[in-house]
């Protein structure tokens, strides 16, 4: 047996199939009563999405659902409704209100969404609807703002819905560049959100520069925003529309993608775009300069903020990579379980310690320790008895040593020790005091070498490295020198 389909994906396509039968409807009552059939149906999808998902914030989906209503109820009024001449008509009203309502629910769940801390997106918003906002007023408002035989409550009116317009993209920017999950159900309210905006400015423009569609561009139009309705409602009944309403992870930080680059330096060159425009066309003479003035003016100070944001953040990042560099530098120098210098910083501390005692004249000894049958102990005591023994011997050794000398471990159980300025009678007396602190009772051999004051760092360890293995030859548990005794 087929499994039912989920409740949103049922609405999507019924919605689907009656959106293309409206398309063949008559431009009579009948179509009007689908259209808004359509949107209530779109409505009642919201209420019972609401009660079955229950999403935070569930005013901010109420106030959506109402918006759509307050259009219905302005379809029906203007259709129903006398034909007047008046500057304010009765469906203003459900439909100015529809706007605000919306615009209020968009506002709650964009505030739910971003949690007041991404600012980020709300000024790449304000960018793109400042752009628009001059464009809008150049070719939609100012052009009724002026009309004086509209009468001051008719420009008022004319001015209102385009302005309303620009705040419902200012949220929809907003929606669309602000961080939060990008599931389904976001892509049906979003794209409701879209398909309104673009049909409102398509007939906005098409009224100031008396295009006509033609019927069938005017059903096709139609059909888009039904599409929206039928989007929406969908939207509503996915589950995953509780996450909408949801911050994004704090975690992460969203990088300047090329895309929103691209948006962002569009919306930028609208207004220098539409001063050409202007200048060729009236040779040289700019219509509205102070309306461009002031668009540029305030999409540069946008911009600016963005880009002290970004800085900011740049700045921040760079001080989180320098502290993780300090700390991987300090452990690519540590040997992890001794916490002694590794061999990488003995290869760095010997040639220092070789210029140091050429420059000063200084003596200078080298001595390679090897702990006594550390084999047998592992074996004996177990693997992890022998770290123990290292880590204990490394503390105890180094607690002997002078601040100035180095104790490195050379790999496995051998160590070598740079012994700065030191005579051969505080070496002897050194290695007696190392002797008696090797804890578990282990013992280890040594070799020593004193700088010739001409050989080479390798030179010096392969001579201290030849005198251990005669200690261990020897015996074990001895330190034997390299050095020849000047004659006494
Ligand atoms: P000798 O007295 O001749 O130096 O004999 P030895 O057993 O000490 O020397 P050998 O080179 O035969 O063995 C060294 C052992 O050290 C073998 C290896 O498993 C052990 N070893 C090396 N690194 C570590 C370590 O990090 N932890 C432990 N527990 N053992 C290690
Ligand atoms: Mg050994
Ligand atoms: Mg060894």
């Amino acid at each position: 047996m087929l499994k039912r389909p989920p409740a949103w994906v049922g609405f999507l396509i019924f919605g689907m199939l009656f959106v293309a039968v409206y398309l063949r409807l008559p431009d009579n009552v009948w179509g009007m009563l689908a259209w808004d059939g359509v949107a209530v149906a779109g409505a009642a999808a919201i209420v019972v999405g609401i009660r079955r998902n229950r999403p935070g914030g569930a005013a901010a989906w109420w106030l959506l659902m109402a918006g759509q209503l307050a259009n219905v109820a302005g379809d029906v009024i203007y259709f129903f409704g006398p034909e007047s001449d008046d500057p304010v008509h009765p469906y203003d009203v459900p439909y100015l209100l529809g706007y605000v309502v919306q615009v209020a629910g968009l506002l709650i769940l964009l505030r739910r969404r971003s949690a007041g801390r991404d600012w980020a997106t709300l000024v790449d918003s304000l960018i793109i609807t400042s752009a628009f906002a001059l464009l809008s007023w150049v070719f939609l408002m100012k052009p009724v703002a002026e009309d004086a035989s509209l009468g001051l409550v008719g420009q008022i009116m004319a001015v209102s819905y385009p302005a309303l317009d620009l705040l419902l993209l200012a949220m929809v920017a907003w929606l669309l560049t602000a961080d939060g999950s990008r599931n389904v159900a976001f892509f049906l309210v979003a794209a409701n959100m879209v398909v309104f905006l673009v049909g409102d400015y398509f007939w906005s423009f098409a009224n100031q520069t008396h295009y006509d569609p033609g019927t069938l561009g005017g059903r096709l139009i139609d059909c888009a925003y039904l599409t929206g309705y039928v989007a929406f409602g969908a939207g509503a009944l996915h589950p995953g529309m509780v996450e909408i309403g949801r911050p994004a992870g704090s975690e992460r930080v969203r990088p300047m993608t090329l895309r929103r680059l691209l948006l962002l330096t569009a919306a930028a060159l609208i207004a220098p775009a539409l001063l050409a425009w202007q200048a060729y066309h009236d040779g040289g003479r700019v219509l509205d300069a102070y309306a461009i003035v002031a668009g540029s003016v305030t999409v540069f100070l946008l911009v600016i903020a963005r880009m002290t944001m970004l800085v900011r953040q740049v700045q921040a990042q760079a001080v989180v990579l320098e502290k993780h560099a300090d700390l991987f530098r300090e452990a690519a120098q540590l040997d992890p379980l001794t916490n002694l210098p590794n061999r990488r910083a003995w290869n760095a501390a010997l040639p220092s310690a070789l210029q140091y005692a050429a420059r000063h004249g200084a003596p200078l000894a080298l001595a390679v320790l090897d702990l006594d049958h550390f084999k047998a102990f592992n074996d004996t005591h177990g693997h992890q008895a022998g770290d123990r023994l290292l880590t204990a011997a490394s503390a105890a050794w180094s607690a002997n040593l002078r601040s100035v000398d180095v104790l490195a471990r050379y790999g496995g159980e051998e160590f070598a020790v740079l012994l700065p300025g030191a005579t051969t009678a505080e070496v002897t007396g050194l290695f007696e005091r190392l002797r008696a602190v090797t804890p578990m009772g282990c013992t280890f051999s040594a070799g020593v070498a004193t700088w010739d004051g001409v050989e080479s760092g390798d030179e010096l360890l392969a001579r201290a490295d030849r005198a251990l293995y005669r200690a261990k030859d020897a015996g074990r548990d001895r330190v034997v020198s390299d050095d020849v005794l000047p004659a006494a």
